[in-house]
């Protein structure tokens, strides 16, 4: 099955309107590196979403870092899915290892983002990852496995064929270490095999895994190349805009 590449920014608490405005008309300026056939997001703070809106290339999708999952309510400081969606935002990142460790994100609420986003027609981009320790102890393709299993639990088999998984090694975010891209396809490979398992046979070849940790211009391609790996989800090398680019060329 013919999967879309999609290369997602993920620009953490960085940039004002007055920054995300800069980095959208540089972006417009090499606007031929985006291809058609590829997907191109950028999951930004919530202040500079509607600049992004209206100044990205077409191309290019808004995405959201985080939301609650609820439809109104007296939750001081959280917005709803409903909100989101209602600008525009397409993708939403949940259970980000940033979100898990700093702000206490439990498997449990990871999956009640990801069942509220669906239900707003929104995409959930489900993060998963084992951190060093757990990756010394060899305990990867457990971790990997029950945040995704939980993470996805009561999806219908039509919903887990529209979400997106990124694989991100906890240990290779912001470190400026990678994992090999053998090794990112080894439990690429092993998250589509459970979702055949556990969910769905058709809905696993359909689902989306990104790998994320470190990407750069010049390391996204060997990533891409992979069999199972469907695009990358990129910290620090996407809030550049010339960056950005040289990464849309590149695969
Ligand atoms: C991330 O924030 O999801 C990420 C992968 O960051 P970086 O690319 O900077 O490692």
């Amino acid at each position: 099955m013919a999967r879309t590449p999609l290369l997602m920014g993920n620009w953490k608490m960085y940039k004002t309107v007055a920054e995300a405005r800069a980095f959208a008309e540089a972006l417009g300026q090499q606007s031929s590196a985006l291809r058609d056939g590829v997907e191109y997001a950028i999951c930004a703070p919530f202040t500079t979403l509607h600049v992004l809106r209206v100044m990205l290339p077409a191309q290019v999708k808004i995405g959201a870092q985080n939301v609650y999952p609820e439809k109104e309510g007296a939750y001081t400081g959280e917005i709803a899915p409903v909100m989101l969606a209602e600008f525009g935002t397409q993708y939403v990142l949940v259970g980000h290892s940033e979100r898990r460790t700093l702000f206490g994100e439990s498997d449990q609420m990871v999956n009640h983002k990801v069942r509220a986003i669906i239900e707003n027609n929104m995409v959930p981009v489900l993060c998963v990852g084992e951190n060093l320790s757990q990756k010394e102890s060899g305990q990867t393709q457990a971790i990997v496995s029950g945040q995704v299993v939980q993470g996805l639990a009561g999806l219908s088999a039509s919903d887990v064929a529209q979400v997106v998984i990124a694989y991100e090694p906890v240990w290779a975010i912001g470190s400026g270490k990678t994992a090999t891209a053998q090794d990112a396809e080894v439990v690429a490979k092993e998250i589509r095999n459970l979702v055949a398992e556990q969910i769905d046979a058709s809905a696993a070849s359909s689902v989306r895994i990104l790998y994320g940790g470190s990407v750069k211009p010049n390391n996204i391609a060997s990533f891409l190349q992979q069999p199972n790996i469907d695009g990358a989800l990129v910290g620090g090398a996407s809030l550049d805009a010339s960056s950005f680019a040289d990464m849309a060329s590149a695969i």
